[in-house]
């Protein structure tokens, strides 16, 4: 039987996995010291990129996670800035630039709550959530964007000249009262990430989101530190448990990887199926 197709070799694809997909290339994850963000760098470097740990408060936990990698064989940097602050990114890149020349892939992970009754948000509640979790995340991509299209392609290293991977939520589509802002953010980084992934994929740059549904991280502590609440928590979750930061890193290494390479303008949800409506799973 002949095929219009070539298969890879099973030979290929047993050394495929055994090597770093992302070796020879630069990444920078925001937030890299907690949680999500901490998983993803990790990730990333044992996967052999040269990662940059960005982070705004306790730059010791970003140093020491910086020294395990490079005393494992990888090799990474803390680089501290508030991605909501335009001058301070620039400064992050600017450093990134000066130690590693380039980037290849950012991963806009930085993010925080700021909950509140509708009626009792204030305008700073608002402002400061949205201008992180949005506007920190277009300061970045901007940034990156205009660094992939000055260097063009390194087809040796990746057939992407540039990935960019946001970190968005199951609220970008499910809504979460309470939480107005943040669901608003995320809902943002949604149209965000698709505008720019219209908008670039011409160039080669490949731009999707993660959507984590729970995921045992600081910020989210009160929802799964008892067993009352963790078992609360999973109701909402038909594969029956909460999330780990590593089930993130492994989703960014391959949305980072070329083996997501026609993938581009999607989000990605790790959520054991929360986003899959779980109340009407007995007939609604
Ligand atoms: P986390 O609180 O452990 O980590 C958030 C990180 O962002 C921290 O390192 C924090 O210092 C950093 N950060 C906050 N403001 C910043 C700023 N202005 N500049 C730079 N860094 C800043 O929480 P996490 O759960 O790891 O969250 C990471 C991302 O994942 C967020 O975007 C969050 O919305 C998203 N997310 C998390 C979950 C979850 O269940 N944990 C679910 C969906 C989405």
């Amino acid at each position: 039987m002949t095929t219009t197709f070539a298969q890879p070799s099973q030979q290929d694809l047993v050394a495929h996995y055994t090597h770093q997909p992302l070796t020879g290339q630069a990444a920078l994850v925001t937030g890299a010291n907690s949680g999500i963000g901490e998983s993803v760098a990790r990730h990333l470097a044992a996967a052999g990129a040269a990662t940059v740990i960005n982070y705004v408060t306790n730059p010791d936990v970003a140093e020491k996670i910086a020294d395990e990698i490079n005393q494992t064989g990888g090799r990474a940097i803390a680089i501290a800035a508030d991605v909501s602050k335009e001058d301070q990114v620039q400064a992050m890149f600017s450093k990134m630039f000066e130690a590693f020349g380039t980037i290849d892939i950012l991963v806009n992970n930085a993010g925080l709550q700021k909950d509140s009754a509708f009626q009792n948000m204030t305008i700073d509640q608002w402002n400061f959530v949205l201008g992180i979790n949005v506007t920190g995340q277009f300061l970045c991509a901007r940034e990156a964007v205009r660094e992939f299209l000055r260097r063009g392609p390194k087809p040796e290293i990746s057939s992407a000249t540039g990935k960019i991977i946001c970190m968005s939520s199951v609220h970008e589509v499910i809504p979460w009262g309470g939480h107005a802002n943040y669901a608003s953010s995320k809902g943002g980084v949604m149209l965000l990430m698709k505008s720019m992934a219209q908008e670039l994929a011409p160039h080669k740059i490949r731009v999707n989101s993660i959507g984590p549904g729970a995921i045992k991280t600081p910020i989210n502590t009160s929802a799964w530190d008892t067993p009352e609440a963790e078992a609360k928590l999973r109701t909402l979750i038909p594969y029956d448990r909460v999330g780990e930061p590593k089930d993130i890193g492994r989703a960014a290494v391959f949305l980072a990887s070329d083996d997501s390479d026609y993938i581009t303008g999607t989000t990605l949800f790790v959520d054991g199926g929360m986003t899959l409506y779980p109340g009407f799973a007995t007939g609604g």
